[in-house]
């Protein structure tokens, strides 16, 4: 796919962030190009609009750039996946832990927000090792929610995360710069 390149050109590479040693892929400067972001949305749109998807869910922060677009264009809604405590309502929420490089995270959802057996897509800017994406299959599955597929616009070929994505499938566009 030609426009591959340009969405691939137009990620920044920040040296050393958040922290020494870190390359970080940074895609405001793909939301500052409006073909590069359109085709982006475009590419997610024309792979799930035919697949029978009612619900986009989004990791905060980066997947709500993307995913209520997505959303909008393939006629699904949109369940924002957030971090610790930053959801309205106490007991109507749910929460899986993730290990990170140091320590752990947490995402969490309402309950309510997704049906049992609905088809749903997760949406996020990069996986690296897969454990966030991971976090966020197990709160939909316990929801009784069927993922059909990851979706991040970023990771390595070879995802070591594959492996940590409980087997749901893992499309990605481009690999980091
Ligand atoms: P994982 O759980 O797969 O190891 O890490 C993926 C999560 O970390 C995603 O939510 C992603 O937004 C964030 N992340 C880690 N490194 C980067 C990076 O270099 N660029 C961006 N944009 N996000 C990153």
């Amino acid at each position: 796919d030609p426009r591959l390149q340009a969405i691939s050109d137009a990620i920044r590479v920040v040296p050393h962030f958040p922290k020494p040693g870190i390359m970080f892929q940074d895609i405001t400067t793909l939301l500052l190009d409006h073909k590069a972001f359109k085709d982006t949305v475009d590419i997610f749109v024309d792979r799930y609009r035919d697949m029978d998807i009612s619900v986009v869910a989004g990791v905060e922060a980066r997947g709500f750039m993307f995913g209520p677009s997505i959303a909008l264009a393939i006629g699904a809604k949109f369940v924002p996946l957030r971090k610790p405590r930053k959801l309205p309502g106490t007991g109507e929420v749910i929460a899986e832990a993730y290990d990170l490089e140091y320590g752990s995270d947490c995402l969490e959802m309402h309950v309510g927000a997704v049906q049992p057996g609905e088809r749903v897509i997760v949406i996020d800017d990069l996986v690296a090792t897969g454990g966030t994406l991971s976090a966020a299959i197990r709160l939909l599955e316990r929801v009784g929610a069927q993922v059909v597929e990851c979706a991040c616009v970023i990771g390595l070929r070879e995802v070591k995360g594959q492996r940590r994505l409980n087997g749901k499938p893992l499309y990605i566009l481009v690999e980091p710069r």
